[in-house]
């Protein structure tokens, strides 16, 4: 059917919280936590089943992936001023400046990202997302976007085109 359909996903549950801190050189904030907003846009074309996608798949997938984060602390493991080691099933994160940090293993998220930024998060969900949704590029989908909101009103988006 001729035209361009967008599919945009926002709900309650699409959230995790979790603690974070900005690091970069010369840097860094105290550590904190966020009640982080998930949202998902989709545009393609629509399918012979009436969809661009399917609601229901795009939901389960953004609410897996916001449980990996969920009651975590995020770590950028690809940070340029913190470095990682790991013993007796502690993560251990060291600022530059010799800050330490030390969490169980399973209460952290360390993540392929520079920054913990809301658009680095956004743009790491999105690649997750596109993990969880094989499907998207035989459906015709043009892009997906993701957006992450530390807070209301305070929203970073990442775009990929298809
Ligand atoms: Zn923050």
């Amino acid at each position: 059917m001729d035209g361009r359909y967008r599919v945009h996903v926002f709900k309650d549950y699409l959230k995790f919280s979790s603690a974070h801190f900005i690091a970069y050189h010369g840097f860094r904030e105290a550590l904190h936590g966020h009640n982080y907003q998930v949202s998902v846009r989709v545009e393609g074309g629509l399918g012979a089943d009436g969809y661009v996608l399917d609601f229901g798949l795009v939901k389960q997938a953004a609410r897996r992936i916001c449980e990996r984060l969920d009651e975590r602390v995020l770590l950028p493991a690809d940070s340029d001023c913190l470095s990682f080691s790991r013993s007796g099933g502690q993560v251990a994160v060291t600022y530059e400046d010799g800050a330490a940090f030390s969490f169980p293993e399973g209460d952290v998220a360390v993540l392929p990202i520079v920054h913990t930024s809301a658009e680095e998060l956004a743009r790491y969900l999105l690649a997750q997302l596109r993990g969880e949704l094989p499907d998207l590029e035989r459906r015709g989908v043009r892009w997906v976007e993701v957006g992450v909101a530390e807070a209301p009103g305070q929203i970073a988006y990442c775009r990929q085109d298809l």
